[in-house]
Order: C-alpha cells, then structure tokens, then sequence
C-alpha cells in the first residue's frame, strides 16, 4: 500500500480533535510504531493553521523529558500535513476518569506529580503549555505519564488571542487569567494542573455551567467546593495542593512547578496526612 513519506503505514486512528486527527503508523525504516498527527483537510490552505500546526511540532520538539511525548519527524506530502512522535501504548487521562474515577489518592498525586514535572521542564525551556486537560494527558501501560499536544502552547511571552481573536483550549481547565484572555504564564498551567487533580480525586470539576461564558465566569468569580467536602479520602496536605494551585490571584499560588512538585511529593509522607487547612490572608 501506500506510505506516508515513503516510511510510515497508517495501522489506525486513534484519536484526534477540532485541528487534527492522530493515527497508529509503523516507522518501516526503523521498524516501531509510532504516532501521527495529520492537520485536518478543511485547514490544508490556511496558513495561519499550518503555522500553528508547525508550531505545535516546534515546542514540543524543543523538549526532551520522560513525562512528555517526544517528536521524531514533521512533514508535509501534497496536502498531508503531519508530526511523527512517540507512540504510547495506552489510555488518555480522560479515559481513564470516566471509567474509574475517583482515582485513589496515591495514584492521582503520583500522576499529578509527573505532569508537574513534565511543566517544570517546559517551563524551564519558556514554554507555557496552555491545555493542560485530561485529554492530553497520556497514560502508558507502565504507567509512565505523557504530556502532549502543545497545539496552543506559547513562549511565555505572548498573549492567548489567536489571530481571529478567539481564546482557545478547554474552559473547564482555563485559569481565570486566561479566562479574561491576559498574562497567561507559568502559574496558568499550575492552575490547569490543579483542576485536573480535583478532577481525579473527585470525578467531578469545581466549575460546571450551562454554556463555556459560565464557566468562564466561574473561574474569575466564583469559590469551589472544597475536594474534601465531595471524598473525605482525600488528605488534608492534598487538599491544601489543590486549594494552592487554584488560587484566582496568581501570586498567591505556587511561584514555579518546581515547588508545587515538592509539596505534591511530600504529600505521599505519612507525617503530612494530618496537617491542617491552608488559610489564605483576605
Ligand atoms: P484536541 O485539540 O481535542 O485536544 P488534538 O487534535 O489536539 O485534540 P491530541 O490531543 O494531540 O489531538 O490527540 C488526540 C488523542 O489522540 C489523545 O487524547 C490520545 O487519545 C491520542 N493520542 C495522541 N497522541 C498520541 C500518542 N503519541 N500515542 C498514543 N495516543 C495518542
Ligand atoms: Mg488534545
Ligand atoms: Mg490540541
């Protein structure tokens, strides 16, 4: 049959979203499989979209870390578009809460734990990964933790309004920073991080609404429910990870991955279950 720049056979797809769809190849020159993003057909003659999509291959290739998805190839063949990268043999995040969640506390803080490890090197090599969802989160067989698609991640510098001026990634996870569309920085991801802790812990997120402009609204304005109040399960020293991240002013949550990873490590200490409630100065 035929092969994608003379190397790769499609096997199947396995997942894709609004920009691309994702394929299961075999690399034949190398012998293993792999896996290929492809920019959806609709966006082939739009340049703004290619350049997000080479981009996307451009961040996460800048990156060498075991908790992140490596790249091995870009292309382009007529219309085809397409990033070859690591193939994990496995679930997404996401799969994984609909089917089980609430997840116990030591497996949540222990993936928790490498996605933060996983920004504190992007953060590191100034990229903001902006989508930290469930969804872009992979889960291997070993249970090694992989973080992908940095479709919408940034140099920490520029601002989260794409050209047409829409602001882009998944409300339920967006900090309230990015909510308002301004000064998306490292704390952004910390915050997305935080949720996706909550969400593990709790099958449930602290922000739901009838329409993505409510949910928004939430993040800006709104208190959470406390993790606990939903699993008494969950450690207090747990908890206060959760309540620091997800602080709305970002100066009052973590000042960098390296220390919310620190404190999501201690919580695995048997000396820190029974600390007491963070407070917060208001
Ligand atoms: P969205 O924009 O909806 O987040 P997307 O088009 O940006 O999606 P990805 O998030 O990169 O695409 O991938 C979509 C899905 O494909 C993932 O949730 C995962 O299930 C699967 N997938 C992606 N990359 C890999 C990989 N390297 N190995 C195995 N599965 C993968
Ligand atoms: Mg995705
Ligand atoms: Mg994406």
């Amino acid at each position: 049959g035929h092969e994608l720049g003379g190397r790769y056979e499609i096997i199947e797809r396995i997942g894709g979203g609004g920009m691309a769809l994702v394929y299961k190849a075999h690399d034949i020159l190398l012998g293993r499989n792999v896996a290929i993003k492809v920019l959806r057909q609709q966006f082939v003659h739009d340049e703004e979209f290619i350049r997000r999509f080479r981009r996307e291959a451009q961040s996460a290739a800048s990156l060498s870390h075991p908790n992140v998805v490596s790249i091995y190839d870009v292309g382009q063949e007529d219309e085809i578009h397409y990033i070859v990268m690591e193939y994990i043999e496995g679930y997404n995040l996401n799969e994984i809460i609909k089917e089980r969640a609430p997840l116990q506390v030591e497996e949540s803080v222990r993936i928790a734990s490498q996605i933060c490890d996983a920004l504190d090197h992007a953060h590191q090599n100034q990229i903001i990964h902006r989508d930290i969802k469930p969804h872009n989160i992979l889960i291997g067989r070993n249970g090694r933790v992989k973080v992908t698609d940095f479709g919408i991640a940034r140099a920490v510098t520029s601002t989260t309004i794409t050209q047409t001026g829409s602001v882009i990634g998944s409300v339920h996870y967006f900090s309230p920073e990015h909510a308002k569309g301004v000064n998306t920085g490292e704390k952004s991801d910390l915050y997305s991080l935080g949720i996706v802790l909550y969400q593990m812990l709790t099958a449930t997120l602290p922000f739901l609404g009838e329409s993505p402009i409510s949910v928004a609204l939430k993040h800006l304005q709104e208190d959470f429910d406390d993790p606990r109040d939903s699993n008494p399960l969950i450690p207090q020293s747990v908890e206060n990870v959760i309540l620091r991240s997800m602080r709305k002013n970002p100066q009052e949550r973590y000042q960098s991955a390296k220390e919310m990873l620190k404190d999501l490590e201690t919580c695995l200490l048997p000396e820190r279950r029974n600390e007491p409630r963070i407070q917060f100065s208001e």
